[in-house]
């Protein structure tokens, strides 16, 4: 169940996101970038976020799933990757939250393989404190706890996706 008033209400995130468009916006200035989001996750940030990019862009997703092996391993399957080419096009890779780092690690390897002229990271959150693998965030919308949390876009059991706001959610009973 969702319990209390929202973690980070629709107002905190809008506001957050058209900041760091204008940082993309700014250190993209004069190019133009392949915008890749992570599914299913990241499609309501992703939508808000490029709306407000003001340099030209090309955009592609991928659906992965993460398994989790060990506390420091994890298989990733990726069930439908983009179609886009990078090989030289700058890639701005789009993701819901980032907690353990063994998914993100996972795609960035693999879109590193396709020899990108450069590959860079933007997060809505940061589940730092759950780090396992070290990725690099170029952009973080915001560095968040260590609760499990629900709405714009994030899920449990696929519910929740819906929700314009970001919750914590707690198993009832
Ligand atoms: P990682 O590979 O970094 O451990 O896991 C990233 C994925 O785990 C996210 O894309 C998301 O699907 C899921 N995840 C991690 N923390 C949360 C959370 O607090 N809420 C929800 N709904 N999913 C989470």
């Amino acid at each position: 169940m969702i319990t209390g008033k929202p973690f980070l209400s629709e107002n905190n995130i809008n506001t957050r996101i058209r900041e760091l468009a204008e940082e993309i916006t700014n250190d993209y200035n004069g190019k133009s970038l392949v915008v890749v989001g992570l599914l299913k996750g990241a499609f309501m940030f992703f939508s808000d976020l490029v709306r407000h990019i003001q340099v030209p862009i090309t955009v592609d997703f991928i659906i992965a799933s993460s398994y989790v092996m060990s506390s420091t391993s994890g298989k990733v399957k990726v069930h439908a990757d983009i179609r886009e080419q990078v090989r030289g096009r700058h890639v701005l890779l789009v993701e819901d939250i980032v907690d353990t780092g063994l998914t993100l690690n996972h795609i960035r390897d693999n879109l590193l393989s396709r020899a990108p002229e450069s590959l860079k990271i933007c997060t809505l959150l940061d589940k730092k404190e759950r780090r396992v693998v070290n990725v690099p965030l170029d952009y973080v919308g915001f560095t968040v706890p260590n609760k499990f949390l629900v709405g714009y876009g994030l899920d449990y059991d696929n519910q929740f996706r819906n929700l314009p706001y970001i919750s914590v959610f707690k198993k009832s009973g």
